[in-house]
């Protein structure tokens, strides 16, 4: 009988289209963790995230979503009592925030608009304001609005003004964004699998640098799961503390080489000229782009007022099934996401413009 099931295709923010040949991957018989055979896929993994974070530094593989590598971070990096600065540009900038206070953490926030992007002088104002800063936690793509932070410049304020670590939730960011790890001198980065690494969820990578290992060594609060300690332990022997997720890592392998293969540079630019094919789109559908700063990961849009988000939503996954993403909190029913992230080409961009106009004639 023919099959009557048709291909959902998926433009939310995480999770993104996984490709084939990594779901054929993923497939295969399961392994023995403790193998060399897994020993061998392990070590390749983490040469090949090193190269995604652009790093020469150790890469840590977590088995859970990206909150989880967030919490994992202020747990091994701080003491209760330790002042950090959080920039709150939306939901996620919110969660580093409630994340460390959950710990204990002193939390100096910068509360930034919805849709814009914190700034250099705003970084530097508040580093001056409170010298004690042992952490800044930023966010390189606010995926609830699509904006992106300038990491890069305001890694290199943070070092000229304090000796604060440079935390970065890359999560919507690494593979798709341009980001230099030791370059930018970041010490502490997290992403996850279901991204910008066309990955089912469940994984968290977590690239740290000598500052921030040492951090590990000074930090008080309880851990036992997510403790760095025995992470980068195990890892020099290419091993994990813990029963791995065995098959998202074969996937992973896949998926890496294909990374490999494309190189960062080519990946970052195909994302750059595919948030740019789709803003150009919209804007010819007479649509209005949120962000002042857009990402190259996701797209925010204003919902005309001739439709209802509900409306919309419903023309494009009974008629095209085409999933876009909500807006979140506040925003949702104003605005929607589409994502560009990670398995997407020009011709999905086309895809969903043209159903978008559909949609909304
Ligand atoms: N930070 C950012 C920037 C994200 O986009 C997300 C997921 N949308 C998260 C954190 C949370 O990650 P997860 O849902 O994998 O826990």
């Amino acid at each position: 009988m023919e099959s009557k099931k048709q291909i959902n295709r998926l433009y939310t923010p995480g999770p993104t289209p996984i490709p084939q040949q990594v779901i054929d991957k993923m497939s295969e018989p399961i392994i023995y963790h403790r193998s060399q055979e897994f020993r061998d896929i392990f070590a390749r993994v983490n040469k090949n995230l090193q190269y995604v974070f652009q790093t020469k530094q150790s890469v840590l593989t977590l088995t859970c979503s990206g909150t989880g590598g967030m919490e994992a971070i202020i747990v091994n990096l701080f003491s209760a009592g330790d002042t950090v600065l959080s920039v709150n540009s939306g939901k996620f900038g919110e969660r580093w925030g409630i994340i460390a206070k959950t710990y204990g953490l002193n939390v100096v926030e910068i509360k930034i608009d919805w849709g814009k992007a914190v700034t250099v002088g705003q970084i530097i104002e508040e580093l001056h304001k409170h010298q004690n800063i042992k952490g800044v936690l930023l966010t390189h793509c606010e995926t609830s609005t699509a904006t992106t932070t300038d990491v890069k410049n305001i890694s290199k304020v943070i070092k000229q003004n304090s000796d604060a670590l440079i935390i970065v939730d890359g999560i919507s960011a690494i593979g798709a964004l341009e980001f230099y790890f030791d370059e930018w001198g970041i010490d502490a980065c997290v992403t996850a699998s279901q991204k910008g690494l066309m990955m089912p969820p469940g994984l968290a990578f977590i690239a740290l640098n000598d500052r921030a290992i040492k951090a590990c060594q000074l930090s008080t609060l309880p851990k036992y799961y997510f403790d760095f300690k025995k992470y980068l332990s195990s890892l020099l022997s290419n091993d994990t503390p813990w029963t791995p997720t065995i098959t998202l890592i074969k996937g992973l392998d896949e998926v890496l080489q294909m990374i490999v293969d494309e190189q960062m540079e080519n990946i970052w630019k195909r994302h750059d000229h595919l948030s740019y094919t789709q803003r150009e789109g919209l804007i010819k559908l007479g649509l209005k782009i949120f962000s002042d700063k857009p990402s190259h990961s996701v797209t925010a849009v204003y919902i005309p007022k001739e439709i209802t988000w509900e409306k919309l939503n419903e023309s494009l996954i009974k008629k095209h099934n085409i999933t876009v993403a909500s807006g979140q909190g506040e925003y949702f029913g104003k605005i929607f996401r589409i994502a560009h992230m990670g398995f997407c080409h020009n011709l999905d961009m086309q895809l969903v413009l043209d159903a978008l106009r559909r949609a909304l004639s």
